[in-house]
């Protein structure tokens, strides 16, 4: 009798099934077409259901004829696609991940705070891309398996790093370990989500439970493959996308098989490996546990978003109604970043408003921290 083990964090994360609903709403709701500038999530099976629904994914905005919504992926986008977006008429509607739009302020913080910013990750991802045109393109990027690249960067006396939500921890840690020696400060903000963290730390644990594990994903998606990465290290891993790639062979002798999948994979995809283990495992299936959980949200999403006024309903600044700033009017704001030499607080529009020290209190300062 065979036993198979379903990772509980398997399938879509949070940031992913909010992505695909504020798409299939916007769809609805507009009745207009809706774009997506580059894979809303790296799976074709869901890539391609989308256009059966008519939310086209694009390379470039010139494709665009006759207006429609813009949607941002879970990813983010730097700000020259907005304006873009905006100067071609484009509805844009914002479905940034929050742990993504988080990433983004701390680097931006980072930024006016003096901070030479680091984002830990790959250059070609577009969640790091974003990230770094967040930052007007003041930021380096350090891919944590060339690290060799480290010693030919010149260091400021003062480094901030932040990390491609999607990375492996064990890899930001030696980065930062490699980093400290360099360096005179060094500010570290751990960006990998949530999600990502439990999903990796989940399927080291099947992979130590299991003889054989399976992960299943689009064969794109960066969290993905770092999820057969892990099973590797420990385990005779295959990354599949459908039961079309499973090799009885791989089976043979091996009583306990773990499946897990990335944030971007379907349940639907999950059962039909899950079906196909338990007609074709020889001997049969004794149990099956952990059932997918479709819940993933956590708490600290729940926080992140009640504190981002850009992502609220996954509609972007733009469309959110500004308060009239007139002289001797009272508003009120949310205070976005504390730095040395100002305090950024957003009423609603599309800046933030800076608001310098020297204006800060009638007291006698050095930072505005110490208001
Ligand atoms: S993996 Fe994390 S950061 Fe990326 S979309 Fe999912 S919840 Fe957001």
């Amino acid at each position: 009798m065979g036993k198979i083990i379903v990772g509980e964090k398997a399938g879509f994360c949070f940031g992913v099934e909010r992505a695909l609903n504020i798409a299939l709403e916007s769809r609805k709701k507009h009745n207009l077409p809706v774009y997506i500038l580059g894979s809303l999530i790296h799976n074709p099976r869901v890539v391609a259901d989308l256009e059966s629904q008519g939310i086209k994914t694009i390379s470039d905005l010139q494709t665009i004829e006759g207006g429609g919504v813009l949607l941002i992926r879970s990813h983010g986008a730097g700000p020259q696609i907005f304006a873009r977006a905006e100067q071609l008429g484009l509805k844009v509607i914002d479905a940034t991940c929050p742990f993504v739009k988080q990433e983004q302020n701390l680097a931006k913080g980072l930024l006016r705070d003096g901070y030479q910013v680091m984002v830990v990750g790959d250059a070609q991802h577009p969640e790091v891309q974003a990230v770094v045109e967040s930052v007007s393109n003041q930021a380096i990027v350090v891919n944590p398996s060339t690290l060799d690249a480290l010693s030919k960067i010149r260091f400021s006396p003062k480094v901030g790093i932040v990390c491609q939500t999607t990375q492996n921890q064990e890899k930001l840690k030696l980065v930062v370990g490699m980093l400290l020696p360099l360096v005179k400060e060094l500010k570290v903000y751990n960006t990998i989500c949530n999600a990502t963290r439990e999903r990796q730390a989940e399927t080291y644990d099947l992979a130590r439970k299991a003889a054989l594990l399976l992960v299943v994903g689009g064969k794109n998606s960066a969290n993905t493959c770092k999820l057969a990465e892990i099973g590797s290290s420990l385990i005779p891993t295959y990354h599949i996308e459908s039961i079309d790639e499973i090799k009885p062979q791989w089976l043979e002798g091996k009583n306990l098989i773990g499946v897990t999948a990335g944030a971007s994979t379907p349940q639907e995809q999950i059962s039909e490996v899950v079906d196909w283990l338990k007609l074709n495992l020889a001997g049969g299936i004794d149990m099956e546990e952990n059932q997918i959980k479709s819940e993933q949200l956590t708490e600290e999403v729940n926080k992140i978003e009640a504190s981002e006024p850009a992502v609220e309903n996954g509609e972007m600044r733009l469309d959110q109604e500004i308060p009239l700033l007139e002289e001797g009017s009272i508003v009120e704001g949310i205070i976005v970043a504390v730095g040395d030499d100002e305090v950024a607080v957003n009423v609603g529009g599309k800046s933030d408003l800076e608001i310098p020290l020297r204006e800060l209190t009638a007291e006698k300062i050095s930072s505005a921290r110490e208001v």
